[in-house]
């Protein structure tokens, strides 16, 4: 295990224990989340080392990673094909064509969305398996992590992370690459469980957006605006991820009774939706929209 001394976002070496997360998804194993008592970034601390990291997400359960046959695989896969044309939408609002480097792509159904809208796609993967397969199905140029800093700067019109940024071990390194990679006038979208909503408060340390010890930083719309803003970066728009209210509410259902309860689900996602309009867009699930101040 690996302490965090200080804040990664302001260096601040007063932290304040929060809370005990288990790892309800794989494990069980029990991790604490640590604030800082400046700028109130809140992160899985201790944390596994970057080595044995890994093994936390060798599961045939973790769904972004592979495609699941029971009911809540369809569900999921759905809202994926849907939410896809609605990402489309959303970044052809401000470019409507270019290049694309997607961190974190895992089977890469995203890039091959905009591949076959005509846009120069390319990925990053660190794992294995779905960097593969997104190689084989769709023909995607898909590359392993390390493969960063080899690419040229200023060349990528849009840049997205979707979620993505809260696994990257070293937080303040993968941001300089992107601010490197992407293009002066270029936009970086970054989509991040936010646990200020109501199925976070609901579910308590139940909550599957905290995810331990996968997710190793836990953002509120402040704290990555504070991340951004270190580089340069600025918050111009934040739009909801309305569907992961509802996912969220189900795992975390199933975290805390061991019951796949679909209804209290639909219900409690309905009720974050409804809660996050009156309450600051404190949405399960945000997608940060972002570019270099000028
Ligand atoms: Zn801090």
């Amino acid at each position: 295990m690996k302490n965090i001394i200080c804040c990664p976002i302001c260096n601040n070496e007063h932290l304040n224990p929060e809370m005990d997360v288990a790892d309800h998804f794989l494990t069980k194993e029990v991790f604490h989340l640590t604030k800082c008592t400046q700028c109130g970034f809140l992160f899985t601390n201790p944390r596994p080392n970057s080595k044995n990291l890994s093994t936390y997400y060798q599961s045939d359960d973790y769904l972004s990673h592979s495609k699941k046959k029971s009911l809540t695989g369809s569900i999921y896969n759905f809202v994926k094909e849907y939410s896809l044309a609605k990402k489309f939408q959303l970044i052809s609002r401000y470019h409507s064509r270019g290049k694309l480097l997607d961190i974190g792509s895992a089977t890469g159904e995203f890039l091959q969305y905009f591949k076959k809208k005509n846009w120069d796609a390319t990925g990053i993967e660190p794992a294995e398996a779905p960097r593969q397969y997104s190689i084989h199905t769709y023909g995607l140029n898909v590359f392993p992590e390390e493969k960063i800093d080899q690419l040229a700067a200023d060349q990528f019109d849009v840049v997205t992370l979707w979620h993505v940024l809260e696994h990257v071990p070293d937080l303040n390194q993968r941001m300089e690459q992107i601010s490197k990679l992407l293009a002066p006038e270029g936009l970086l979208v970054i989509a991040l469980p936010n646990y200020l909503s109501w199925d976070a408060q609901h579910y308590g340390n139940f909550w599957a957006g905290y995810d331990v010890p996968r997710h190793l930083y836990h953002f509120t719309p402040a704290t990555i605006s504070q991340l951004l803003s270190k580089y340069q970066f600025e918050i111009f728009k934040t739009e909801p991820l309305k569907f992961d209210a509802f996912y969220v509410s189900l795992l975390s259902e199933k975290y805390r009774t061991g019951k796949s309860d679909f209804l209290a689900a639909f219900r409690n996602g309905l009720k974050s939706n409804k809660w996050a309009k009156q309450h600051g867009e404190n949405y399960s699930s945000l997608i940060y929209l972002a570019k270099k101040e000028k």
